[in-house]
């Protein structure tokens, strides 16, 4: 696409309408720039739409963008097209553990690409919604190593986050079989004065746990607990005249699980459990203790609840008005809202999660979900699935191309890159000078920038085969 010599004039091959294919003769002095050309011979050639997107997308991450640390092939690509598109989407994952904004980091840095962390819906983001509830009465977090998952919870507002290394600190003995973890809880867990005599309101489950021989005992406890104190026993459990035979029937402390996965996807050759094995667990101690005869009571979010896919399309929402006011601030083409998003295509690569919730969600907008199965992940390409998506692609990048072509963004998408090459916004000179005046000409961005040129134009030629060809100087 182009030279590696400075010094050499380059071309780039970039489609066009066959409609707007002229011979192109340039006149006036010195080498005329892509401006030039295209006024003096495209003088009817449209304005670049301001956005006026109705489709939008939301991603899984594991198994679609990335596996492991890596970027899969082509996924930095397709998010930099849908940023260049002014096409809004989410990222819709079950993993967590962090603050969306640390991990809308991590992930942008592993895919090198911008992303806003009000884009990023994790398993646990719909506890932002429990803060009010909860704000000031005393949570029992459970999951990640250390204070991790206080640290989260702090961060979302809530104002007394207990763990159980804090039980651990006040109550040794609590912890059934210590020897192998106790050196942890004993550095991580904090003194907390009213221990043994403040109700604990709420057991929230953001993570997966590191320690279930303790974790399980002290959920257990809770659930058996006098009004949410831990080490005082209700007198109700098993009262057969009472609701449940009386089990949960004394305040005790609400239950809620993030991450309905059984198991996950690691570096090891087998899946391993995830948090879904471990209410299994929970699960399963409850009904031996309550003899079957109580039921255990808990919400359930994450992939592929309701709850979830309500909360991402409410965030997928509010992104597409940031996105869209933010656009009309730099046009300077006036207020007005979006208009509404039709259709959103769910890109994941399992069946369980990924599709069965987009299948299944009735959104609350008014808008088409469709799911997209890509080969990349946990599903594995040949094999039946769980769950039909509504199509099957290799990968993301497929996935996307896919979609929008299923959309008929093709003409329209052909003219706003275009455009944004007339604009000088999509032309680079052979050394990757793009951004002019920003200060920054590292080699690491000329590098990318050039790439993101060609990726533009191969994806122009990739997806519009109808198209005519002209050559155009790079500037
Ligand atoms: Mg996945």
């Amino acid at each position: 696409m182009a030279s590696s010599n400075p010094s050499s004039r380059t071309f780039t091959t970039l489609a066009v309408p066959d409609s707007m294919s002229r011979k192109v003769q340039v006149t006036g002095k010195g080498t005329p720039n892509l401006t030039t050309i295209v006024k003096q011979y495209f003088p009817d050639m449209p304005r670049e739409p301001a956005q006026k997107s109705t489709i939008a997308f939301a991603f899984d991450i594991d198994g679609v963008l990335v596996k492991g640390k890596e970027p899969l092939p082509g996924a930095s690509e397709t998010i930099r097209l849908l940023q260049r598109l002014k096409i809004p989407y989410i990222f819709l994952t079950n993993g967590g553990g962090l603050t969306e904004k640390d991990h809308a980091a991590k992930v942008s840095a592993r895919l090198d690409v911008d992303i806003d962390p009000d884009q990023f819906v994790q398993s646990h983001s719909p506890f932002h919604d429990l803060v009010p509830i909860y704000r000031n009465r005393r949570i029992l977090v459970v999951g990640g190593e250390g204070n991790q998952i206080r640290n989260v919870a702090e961060a979302y507002g809530f104002n007394d986050v207990v763990t159980s290394s804090d039980l651990f600190v006040e109550w040794k003995n609590c912890h059934p079989f210590p020897e192998l973890t106790a050196q942890h809880h004993s550095a991580h867990g904090r003194p907390t004065p009213d221990l043994r005599t403040k109700e604990i309101a709420a057991i929230l489950v953001w993570s997966s746990s590191r320690d279930w021989c303790i974790d399980l005992q002290v959920m257990h406890d809770l659930l058996l607990s006098c009004g949410g104190v831990f080490g005082k026993k209700s007198s109700k459990a098993g009262d057969v005249e009472l609701p449940n035979n009386g089990y949960l029937q004394d305040n005790q402390p609400k239950l809620y699980f993030s991450n309905p996965d059984f198991n996950w996807v690691t570096e090891y050759h087998q899946p391993r459990f995830a948090q879904g094995a471990f209410r299994e667990c929970l699960e399963g101690l409850w009904r031996y203790s309550t003899k079957g005869e109580a039921k255990l009571e808990c919400t359930s979010i994450g992939k592929p609840s309701e709850t979830t896919y309500t909360y991402g399309e409410r965030m997928l929402k509010a992104f597409h008005e940031k996105m869209y006011r933010s656009q009309n601030m730099e046009d300077g083409s006036g207020g007005g809202g979006p208009p509404a998003i039709k259709t959103v295509y769910m890109i994941g690569d399992n069946p369980d999660s990924d599709i069965v919730g987009a299948n299944t969600y009735k959104s609350r907008m008014g808008a088409v979900w469709n799911s997209i199965l890509v080969e990349t992940g946990v599903y594995q390409a040949g094999t039946e699935p769980s769950h039909q998506p509504t199509y099957h692609a290799k990968n993301v990048a497929d996935a996307v191309r896919l979609a929008l072509d299923k959309e008929g963004y093709g003409d329209s998408l052909g003219k706003r890159i275009w455009m944004r090459v007339i604009q000088g916004k999509e032309v680079y000179d052979n050394e990757g000078r793009a951004n002019k005046g920003d200060g920054d000409n590292s080699c690491n961005k000329k590098k990318r920038v050039l790439q993101d040129r060609i990726n533009t134009a191969e994806s122009i030629e990739a997806m519009l085969p109808q198209f005519g060809k002209l050559k155009l100087p790079a500037r």
